[in-house]
């Protein structure tokens, strides 16, 4: 346990710009057992936890409360089974997600979901907060990885739910509940998560430009419409490019407004990334590069990787996180980009297009702990656009502390109400991670 104040700090903080408050104390727990008897202490003192993973969040799921215990479970790090077999992996919360890939890539197999920080997340981090990530267009979300979990509840009891079995439905979808839960019913200590074949050849690439970002949305409504079923399939706007190519020289050319990153992992990859080619190309890519090198594609893809911590480097940002349905996509573009000129802010978007997951990442001085008005008066134009459209607040990163004010416009009082309801099943006393997402 850490209690030096300038210390704990560090463990205070999520990758927003929210100030923290003071905790209590930081808990580096190494296995179950000390998580139970955390929460056990908790529970008679009354003491609010702040479970934390990596601290990646860009939600403030993750940053601390006066006054509270932060529970990190970084240190549990074991995978304590991977199965060919059954084609599962048994792991502690703490295991850094692209670590469970490079142990499943070793037996044929992979780890699907994998956020833009996956050299740098958690399992248990990404499972409270059912994060997504590039390949989850084609393969899913964390939730639908996640087949049983080990929770400790607030008061220290110990709760399994799920199975290892590919199917199930004994009582009610407890694994289901917990995931997305940003630490606010129990602790996760461990997952049994599915994996996937890995496929055996490397995946056909695209990558597009456009001179109008429109277009290029509405390319990705079309590849979706077409059914060419991509493996990832990522958009760039000019902001997001300039970032990148300010910090990394990338040779950006003037007229590009925005580019998508394409693939099909499929058997007939060459075949469905020459139909995205077309489907591009018709709607008004200027230019399309279809490449089978494993090589270019990594390189590509860590540019896309290197969207946001580029965007960092501009300011502090408000990185939003709404997703509408795929065919209205080129709609919501055009709404960001409008209330982008109407509140005179800096936005620039980067989406997992493929899902319809746009993140607007509004950009303003650094250091500042609150966004300026005009920042909030754009960020809730674009919300309200979102749910208009049939879409939703947040696609992966979680409500946690920055977007609790527009809960109410998306759930409604009668989801509000079970939702407090199932809260206070699991924990009563309201200890855990109070004041966030729900
Ligand atoms: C560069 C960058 C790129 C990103 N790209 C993506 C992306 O592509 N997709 C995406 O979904 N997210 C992305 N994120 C956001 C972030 O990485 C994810 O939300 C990730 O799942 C958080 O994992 P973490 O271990 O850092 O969790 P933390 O930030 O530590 O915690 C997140 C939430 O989970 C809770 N929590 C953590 N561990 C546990 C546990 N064991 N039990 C119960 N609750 C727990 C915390 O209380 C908090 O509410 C990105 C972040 C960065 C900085």
């Amino acid at each position: 346990m850490l209690t030096d104040p300038d210390v704990a700090d560090s463990y205070a903080r999520d990758r927003t710009f929210l100030e923290p408050g003071k905790p209590l104390g930081v808990v580096l727990a190494q296995n179950r057992d000390e998580v139970v008897a955390t929460l056990r202490w908790a529970t008679e003192h009354r003491i609010p936890v702040v479970p934390r993973g990596a601290g990646t969040g860009l939600a403030g799921g993750a940053t601390a409360t006066d006054g509270c215990i932060v529970l990190s479970l970084h240190k549990m790090t074991a995978i304590r089974e991977l199965s060919p077999a059954d084609e599962i992996a048994v792991v502690e919360p703490g295991v850094i997600t692209a670590d469970l890939d490079r142990a499943a890539r070793a037996h044929g197999l992979m780890y699907a979901p994998d956020p833009s920080s996956f050299e740098i997340s958690t399992i248990g981090g990404n499972l409270a907060t059912n994060a997504g990530g590039l390949r989850c267009v084609k393969y899913g979300v964390t939730r639908d990885s996640a087949l049983g979990l080990e929770v400790v509840l607030a008061d220290g009891r110990v709760l399994n739910t799920g199975r290892r079995t590919v199917k199930g439905v004994t009582g009610y979808d407890l694994t289901g509940l917990f995931v997305g839960s940003e630490g606010t019913l129990g602790v996760i200590t461990q997952a049994t998560v599915r994996l996937r074949r890995a496929p055996l050849a490397p995946p056909t690439t695209i990558a597009a430009e456009f001179a109008s970002l429109h277009d290029a949305a509405s390319a990705v409504s079309a590849i979706i419409a077409a059914g060419c079923q991509p493996s990832l399939l990522e958009l760039l706007d000019r902001g997001t490019l300039k970032a990148i190519d300010d910090w990394k020289n990338i040779g950006l050319e003037p007229s590009v407004a925005a580019m998508l990153i394409a693939q099909s992992d499929a058997t007939d990859a060459e075949n469905a990334a020459r139909r995205m080619e077309a489907l591009c190309e018709e709607h008004g890519a200027s230019f399309v590069a279809v490449s089978g090198d494993a090589a270019e594609a990594e390189e590509l893809i860590g540019i896309r990787r290197l969207a946001y911590p580029a965007k960092e480097r501009l300011g502090a940002c408000l990185v939003e996180d709404m997703c509408v349905p795929r065919s209205v996509l080129p709609d919501m573009i055009t709404e960001i980009e409008a209330a982008a000129v109407r509140h005179h802010v800096r936005i620039c978007t980067v989406a997992h297009a493929g899902d319809g997951n746009l993140h607007p990442v509004f950009i303003f001085e650094h250091g500042l702990t609150e966004p300026p008005p005009a920042v909030w008066a754009a960020a809730d134009e674009i919300f309200r656009t979102a749910l208009r459209l049939g879409g939703t607040l947040t696609g992966e990163h979680g409500v946690g502390l920055l977007k609790r004010r527009w809960l109410s416009l998306e759930s409604g009082p009668v989801a509000e109400e079970v939702q407090a309801g199932i809260k206070q099943v699991f924990d009563p006393l309201g200890i855990l991670n109070p004041g966030k997402a729900i």
